[in-house]
């Protein structure tokens, strides 16, 4: 499916006055304000191709005031601006659908302070999520929050999305890793909540508002993040088994043996391992024989020994429900097993067209959906494929279901919305969320009314109206 067969509003914004442009540059100066056509590309493409915007003008401020003064101007002349960070969001958050100015927050890249008796770090929204997790290292301390894209994407688009990723099993969600913010609102505001407080009841939790907002709400400049203790071992097994009823009770033997030192606890079918093998670069599978599920997980301890627990679990699991496990013998085995899970995104490329669902069920409910879904799927079309994968500890699967064999990818990707509508109807009756990790953006917001509570969508339309009451920023998006 491309973006205009997405019932993306495309209407016109009027073009943006040579003399605005002018006093936008001279907030960001004359490097940081791209008009430039050929540079503008990489800020309204994203990495799918899936979305493709336009916008006149790209700004990159350096500072807190310089986006006070950019939200504060557009705000006087009623310009719509598009929050970006790392351009890694898979719902078409960050893409400029209509021509509304971006604002890159990228050169705001500056960890402010960390405070290693606090456990917290103040990051800049511009800092890549790796540069944090490296600067928490190098204080002998871990900021937990990781994902594929964790080379490119910004703290403020991890806070924006609220992302989820691979260690939300045990350490949450990003929500869950910041203590406070710093935000510009739509008319230049600054709200200064930025905080290391993990005790503060003093009124509302207004930063939580903005967190999974999108970027419609306000725009993160800063925040202050909750670190942890570094680990001192981690060992990660790749286990074969026979279906995700046996996955889940390995996982309840994990968790009853190991706690919160089970740090990832990963579910994927045999087609994605296959996809992945294949298709890969440097990908191999780590067990000899072909099992039609894998659990890969890892343990992280404080003490030196992660590897007797994990023993432990694996031989409390091995006679009825694990058919096959290998431990990472080294830290490159251990690479190995996790580029395996990394590459199984792009390893479904080549195979065609790929319908996506990021949905989350509870735990409990992952098997009875895995089936309920790969029956619903293939009688409405024949010969699709489901790749399930994802964060079973976290009821949280990329139901993601490639083309049949041979058919044609546009004509396929033409059911998009149908095929949701057959997946999301089984997720509902599950008490699941259509959307678990990745956000409405532009991609879910039609399916957001028919599927979250009248009330809550009231509500959100009265905040947004009271925070954004000329509706600049990023307009469109989830609501
Ligand atoms: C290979 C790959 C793997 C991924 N894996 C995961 C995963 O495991 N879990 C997961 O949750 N996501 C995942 N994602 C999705 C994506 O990486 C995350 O959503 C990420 O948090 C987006 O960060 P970003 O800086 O790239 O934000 P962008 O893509 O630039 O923006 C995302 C949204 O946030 C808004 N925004 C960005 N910065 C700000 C700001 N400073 N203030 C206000 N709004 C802002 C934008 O307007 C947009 O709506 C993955 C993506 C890829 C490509």
């Amino acid at each position: 499916m491309k973006e205009d067969e997405m019932n993306i509003n495309k209407s016109a914004t009027p073009p943006l006055a040579p003399e605005l442009i002018e006093q936008f540059r001279k907030i960001v100066g004359e490097r940081h304000a791209i008009t430039d056509a050929a540079d503008i590309e990489a800020y309204v493409t994203e990495e799918r191709n899936l979305f493709h915007g336009r916008s006149p003008l790209v700004l990159r401020p350096g500072s807190t005031a310089e986006v006070a003064a950019i939200c504060k101007l557009a705000s006087e002349h009623r310009i719509a601006l598009v929050p970006q960070g790392g351009n890694t969001g898979l719902v078409g958050g960050q893409t400029p659908h209509n021509g509304e100015v971006v604002v890159s927050l990228r050169r705001l890249d500056k960890i402010r302070e960390v405070d290693t008796a606090s456990n917290t770090m103040t990051c800049e929204a511009g800092v890549v999520l790796q540069i944090a997790q490296q600067k928490a290292s190098d204080v002998d301390r871990l900021f937990p929050l990781s994902l594929g894209a964790e080379g490119s994407c910004t703290i403020g688009g991890n806070l924006s999305t609220n992302a989820g990723g691979t260690a939300a099993l045990a350490y949450g969600v990003a929500r869950e890793m910041a203590l406070g913010l710093e935000v510009v609102l739509a008319d230049g505001r600054v709200l200064n909540v930025l905080s290391k407080l993990k005790k503060d009841n003093t009124g509302y939790n207004l930063h939580n508002l903005f967190i999974g907002a999108e970027g419609t709400l306000g725009i993160i400049t800063a925040a202050t993040l909750k670190l942890f203790p570094k680990p001192r071992a981690v060992e990660t097994a790749f286990v074969g088994l026979k279906s995700p009823e046996a996955a889940l009770k390995l996982l309840t033997i994990a968790q009853g043996e190991a706690a919160n030192a089970l740090t990832s606890f990963e579910l994927l079918s045999e087609m994605a391992v296959d996809f992945s093998v294949r298709h890969g670069i440097d990908v191999r599978d780590p067990l000899s024989e072909k099992h039609p599920w894998y659990v890969l997980m890892e343990l992280s301890t404080a003490s030196d020994d992660a590897r007797t627990p994990l023993e432990t679990i694996l031989t409390r699991a091995m006679e009825e429900i694990v058919d096959d496990a290998v431990i990472a013998a080294s830290l490159a085995q251990r690479n190995n097993f996790w580029k395996l899970r990394e590459e199984m995104s792009a390893a479904q490329k080549p195979e065609g067209g790929s319908i996506k669902h990021d949905i989350s069920v509870p735990v409990a409910a992952v098997p009875a959906f895995i089936e309920e879904a790969n029956a619903a799927v293939v009688k409405l079309i024949p010969g699709a494929r489901p790749v399930p994968f994802g964060h079973l500890g976290d009821g949280n699967l990329h139901y993601n279901v490639s083309q049949p064999i041979g058919a044609n990818t546009a004509d396929y990707l033409a059911r998009w919305h149908e095929m949701n509508a057959v997946v999301f109807e089984i997720v509902l009756r599950m008490g699941g969320s259509i959307s678990a990790e990745h956000g409405i953006g532009v991609l879910k917001r039609d399916e957001l009314p028919e599927v979250k509570d009248k009330t809550a969508i009231e509500l959100m339309r009265q905040i947004k109206a009271m925070l954004d009451p000329l509706g600049i920023m990023n307009p469109g998006k989830v609501l």
